[in-house]
């Protein structure tokens, strides 16, 4: 059954809870949904209910298109002054010693590894210290492009740019226009946590609050400028507050329209100070990425970061709302392979991608960071199946 029958059949469904069949006939006619059918899909939407809204809405938007791109990261460090519960970075400070701080060369080196490649993004997040000022970053981003001019820059947070701004004493219009101007391209989504103040002074409650990120972000959007957003969930947040985080990103969203893609981040409990705190299951995962494609509904993408969830989650995802599975990767974040997520050596390469892309019926698209199309893969060949062809052939010729 195709995605409008699916969603029809709910719609007629008089055995449904009505509100529900109503939250259904809105997504049905492009309606936007209230906070609190937002939270109502949260209580009383099952996995399949949700799933069909947002795969109707993911294929109305992109059909079987499934976006990738081939990127690296840089992480300048794995020490941080910050005190956030959920991240294992934050522990080392004690014993800084044990962690990695680039140099700026260091960190070039890793940018000139990928030569000649046909990398098309470099990603660079990591910790915060003193050392790595506005200074700092300016002449990094600077460096990069004059190396590499094509290379796209996605870096920082607004956990990095609020602290380094004022400690140069600059605000953050000023702030992200010199970025701009040294070259950095776009933001990353990270450091958005839960904006809640409920939430956010329990479990990061040291850095630059909720105001403060979204601030950043429309600043960066009022240059032109696009940029991404998180939400870390399934952890001390009820849905309520998960309800209020996106209501905050839809609003700005209206206002500029820079956001291009919501990322849920799983919250994971191994080396940090929440070990005690369950993680979300697999369907309470799927859930949030529907409910997310539903709620938001200016944002064009929604995508499962794959190395935090699994190749097979990432994989399940593409039918509850998401239509981006994030980069290759290369094995250059350890970010969430310190906090125990399931890939512990997070390379792809284009192939595999591909691959799980395909392999349940979706069309995979490389993409630059702007969501420009750099190839589709759709009836690509690859060197090695073409190799492997060449095996399967054997025994016939022996019969
Ligand atoms: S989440 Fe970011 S700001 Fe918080 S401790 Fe970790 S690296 Fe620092």
């Amino acid at each position: 059954m195709n995605s409008n029958r699916k969603i029809t059949t709910i719609i007629n469904d008089e055995s449904l809870d009505p509100t529900l069949r109503q939250i259904a006939s809105k997504v049905f006619d492009d309606e936007r949904i209230t906070e609190a059918e937002g939270l109502l899909l949260y209580e009383k939407g099952s996995l399949s209910f949700v799933g069909t809204l947002a795969n109707y809405i993911r294929e109305r938007k992109h059909g079987n298109n499934t976006y990738f791109n081939r990127n690296f990261h840089v992480e300048p460090t794995n020490v941080c002054i910050y005190t956030c519960n959920f991240c294992s970075y934050s522990r080392l400070i004690k014993k800084r010693s044990e962690g990695w701080e680039y140099t700026m060369d260091e960190m070039l080196d890793i940018v000139k590894k990928y030569d000649g490649q046909p990398v098309t993004e470099v990603h660079i997040v990591g910790g915060v210290l003193p050392q790595y000022d506005v200074e700092f970053y300016s002449n990094l981003f600077k460096s990069i492009k004059a190396h590499r001019p094509d290379l796209h820059i996605k870096a920082l947070t607004p956990v990095e740019y609020h602290y380094i701004f004022k400690m140069a004493k600059i605000g953050y219009a000023e702030g992200m226009k010199l970025m701009k101007e040294s070259g950095l391209d776009s933001i990353p989504g990270g450091g958005a946590e839960i904006f809640h103040p409920e939430i956010r002074e329990q479990i990061a409650k040291d850095k630059c609050n909720g105001d403060q990120w979204l601030a950043i972000h429309e600043e960066w959007h009022k240059l032109g400028q696009r940029s991404n957003a998180t939400m870390l969930y399934g952890h001390i947040e009820e849905y309520k507050h998960r309800i209020h985080h996106m209501e905050q990103l839809r609003q700005l969203q209206d206002r500029t329209g820079g956001f291009q893609t919501f990322i849920p981040l799983k919250f994971r409990n191994k080396g940090n100070d929440m070990s005690h705190v369950a993680e979300s299951t697999t369907i309470e995962d799927l859930r949030n990425y529907a409910i997310g494609r539903i709620y938001l509904d200016n944002f064009d993408h929604v995508k499962a970061y794959w190395p935090m969830i699994s190749r097979e989650t990432a994989q399940m995802a593409l039918a509850f709302g998401v239509d981006d599975v994030d980069g290759t990767i290369d094995d250059t974040t350890k970010i969430y392979t310190m906090a125990g997520s399931e890939e512990q050596n997070p390379a792809m390469s284009t192939r595999e991608l591909v691959h799980l892309i395909r392999s349940i019926g979706r069309k995979p698209i490389e993409r630059d960071t702007l969501y420009n199309v750099v190839e589709d893969y759709t009836d690509h060949v690859f060197e090695e199946d073409e190799v492997f062809k060449g095996y399967v052939s054997l025994p016939v010729v022996g019969s």
